[in-house]
C-alpha cells in the first residue's frame, strides 16, 4: 500500500522535470518530483544534467576561460597592462561549483515556494492501479508513492566510445571534462558537436593544445554552411586543430595519458598521444532503473520513450519529455515540453513550436540559429532570398573589439516571411531571441528592417541583415 497519493508525479528533476512540476503546481495540482542526482555530500542536487554537468557549469567555465584569454590576449589592445597573469584552476572550478550550487538551491527554493513535494532517490515503476501508478522511490530510505499522472523526464547520458569506457580520469565525458584539475598540455576531443566544441574552447583558452577528431566530412553539418565556414575560419585562427572525416580506431588509456589510433580523411593511419581525451559523440536517452517493463512503457530502438506530438506515451496518463524522448536534446526544449504537458493535464492546449527552437553554441565566436538553413531550403526546393551583414561594419562590435562573423537572414522569396536566421559572432546567444520572436509571430524580414534598433548595439546587425534581404543595407 502506498504512503502518498499525488495528482502528478514527475520522475527526474532536470529542466524538463522541475519546470513541469512547478507548472503543474501552479495549475493547482498536488505534485511530487523524484530526482536521484547527488551532490558531493550525497545530498540532493536538483537541476539534472543541465545544472550539474551541462549548460550551467560549462557556461561558468566558458566565462572564466574567456576572461583569462581576454586578459592575456586582448586587454593590451585597450591599453590595459596585465602583469603576472596567472591561473588558479582550483579556484575556477570552485567558482563553477558555487554557480551550480546556487542553481541547485534555487530550484529547491522554487519547489518549496510552489509546494512541490521533493523526493531524493531513484523512481521506478511498480504497477498501475485504479488510483494511479505506483512509483517506488529508492534513496536513503525506500517508499512508494502514487501518481494519477506520471511525467517521465529522466534525461540522457553521454555516449561512450565502443571499447573505451569513460574513466573520468583520462577518458572523459562532459562530467570529467568539467573538472579537469589542471590544464592538460595536450587534449583530444572525439566529436565536434556542440558539447565537444564548448569543452574544447574552455581548455584551449586556458592553454591546452586541442585536437578535434570528427568522423563526419563536414564541420557542424547541422549549421548553415556559410555560418559553419565562418566559424571554422575563426577556430582555425585560434589554433583549434579540427580533423574531419576521420575513422577512430583503438583508444588506449594508461598512466601516461591516452593514445588514439585513427585513419585520416585520406585513409592514412595516424596516432595521437594526449594527456586527456574528451569523448563527445552524442547522448543516449536514459531509462536506467525506471523499470519500464513493469507497466509496459514503450521505448524505440534508440532507447528513447516513444511519445506522440503531445508527449503522450503508449500508457494512459503517462507522459515523457526532454532528452528521454525524440527531438533536440536542449534544456529549453525540455522546459517547453514540461510546461505544455502540465497544461495538457489541466485540460489546456499546451503548445511547443519545434520550428522556432533556438540553437546556440557558446564558443567564441558564438553560433546561434533558428529555423531553416540555406542547405535545407535548397533541398526542399523553397524559393528564398538571403541577406547577410558582417559585424565588421557594426559600430558596437568595433567598440567591443570583436568583429568576427555575421548575421544572416533567409526569407521566403514571395512572401518575405522569415524562414531562418543564423548568427556567428559576439553575443549571438542573446541576439537570436529577436529572430525567435519574429519567427513565432510570422514576421517578414521587412518587419525587422522597419523596427527601430538601439544604437550602437549588436542588434543593429540583425536589422541590417534584414535590410540586406532586399539589398538595401545602410552601413555596408
Ligand atoms: C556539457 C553540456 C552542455 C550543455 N549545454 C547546453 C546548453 O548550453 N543549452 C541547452 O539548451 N542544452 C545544453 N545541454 C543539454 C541539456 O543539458 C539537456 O538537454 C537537458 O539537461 C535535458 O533536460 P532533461 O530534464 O530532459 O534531463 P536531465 O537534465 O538529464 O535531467 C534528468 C534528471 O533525472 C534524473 N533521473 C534519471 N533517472 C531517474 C530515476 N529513475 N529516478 C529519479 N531521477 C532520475 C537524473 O539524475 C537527472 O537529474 C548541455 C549538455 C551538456 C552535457
Amino acid at each position: 500500500m502506498a504512503d502518498k497519493q499525488f495528482d502528478v508525479v514527475v520522475i527526474g528533476g532536470g529542466p524538463g522535470g522541475y519546470i513541469a512540476a512547478i507548472r503543474a503546481a501552479q495549475l493547482g495540482f498536488n505534485v511530487a518530483c523524484i530526482d536521484e542526482w547527488k551532490n558531493a555530500k550525497g545530498g540532493p542536487a536538483l537541476g539534472g544534467t543541465c545544472t550539474n554537468v551541462g549548460c550551467i557549469p560549462s557556461k561558468a567555465l566558458l566565462q572564466s576561460s574567456e576572461h583569462y584569454e581576454h586578459a592575456g590576449k586582448h586587454f593590451a589592445d585597450h591599453g590595459i597592462k596585465v602583469e603576472g597573469l596567472g591561473l588558479d584552476v582550483a579556484k575556477m572550478l570552485a567558482r563553477k561549483d558555487t554557480v551550480v550550487k546556487q542553481n541547485n538551491d534555487g530550484i529547491q527554493f522554487l519547489f518549496k515556494k510552489n509546494k512541490v513535494a521533493s523526493f531524493h532517490g531513484r523512481g521506478s515503476f511498480v504497477k498501475a492501479t485504479d488510483a494511479g501508478y505506483e512509483i517506488k522511490v529508492s534513496g536513503a530510505s525506500e517508499e512508494t508513492i502514487v501518481g494519477q499522472h506520471v511525467i517521465v523526464a529522466t534525461g540522457s547520458n553521454a555516449r561512450a566510445l565502443p571499447g573505451a569506457p569513460f574513466d573520468e580520469e583520462n577518458i572523459l565525458s562532459n562530467d570529467g571534462a568539467l573538472r579537469i584539475g589542471s590544464v592538460p598540455k595536450k587534449l583530444a576531443l572525439i566529436g565536434s558537436g556542440v558539447i565537444g566544441l564548448e569543452m574544447g574552447s574552455v581548455w584551449r583558452r586556458l592553454g591546452a593544445e586541442v585536437t578535434v577528431l570528427e568522423a563526419l566530412p563536414t564541420f557542424l553539418g547541422a549549421v548553415d554552411e556559410q555560418i559553419a565556414k565562418e566559424a571554422k575560419k575563426a577556430f582555425d585562427k585560434q589554433g583549434l586543430k579540427i580533423e574531419l572525416g576521420v575513422k577512430v580506431g583503438e583508444v588506449k588509456s594508461s598512466a601516461k595519458g591516452v593514445s588514439i589510433a585513427y585513419e585520416n580523411a585520406k585513409g592514412e593511419a595516424q596516432s595521437l598521444d594526449v594527456d586527456k581525451l574528451i569523448v563527445s559523440i552524442g547522448r543516449v536517452p536514459n531509462t536506467i532503473g525506471l523499470n519500464v517493463e513493469a507497466v509496459g512503457l514503450k521505448l524505440d530502438e534508440r532507447g528513447a520513450i516513444v511519445v506522440d506530438d503531445d508527449c503522450k506515451t503508449n500508457l494512459p496518463k503517462v507522459w515523457a519529455i526532454g532528452d528521454v524522448v525524440r527531438g533536440p536534446m536542449l534544456a529549453h526544449k525540455a522546459e517547453e515540453e514540461g510546461v505544455a504537458v502540465a497544461e495538457r493535464i489541466a485540460g489546456q492546449h499546451g503548445h511547443v513550436n519545434f520550428n522556432t527552437i533556438p540553437w546556440v553554441i557558446y564558443t567564441s565566436p558564438e553560433i546561434a540559429w533558428v529555423g531553416q538553413t540555406e542547405q535545407q531550403l535548397k533541398a526542399s526546393g523553397r524559393a528564398y532570398k538571403a541577406g547577410t551583414f558582417p559585424f565588421l561594419a557594426n559600430g558596437r562590435a568595433r567598440a567591443l573589439g570583436d568583429t568576427t562573423g555575421m548575421v544572416k537572414f533567409l526569407a521566403d522569396a514571395a512572401t518575405d516571411e522569415i524562414l531562418g536566421v543564423h548568427i556567428v559572432g559576439p553575443m549571438a546567444s542573446e541576439l537570436i531571441s529577436e529572430a525567435v520572436v519574429a519567427m513565432e509571430f510570422k514576421a517578414s524580414s521587412e518587419d525587422i528592417a522597419r523596427i527601430c534598433h538601439a544604437h550602437p548595439s549588436l542588434s543593429e546587425a540583425t536589422k541590417e541583415a534584414a535590410l540586406a534581404v532586399d539589398k538595401r543595407t545602410l552601413n555596408f
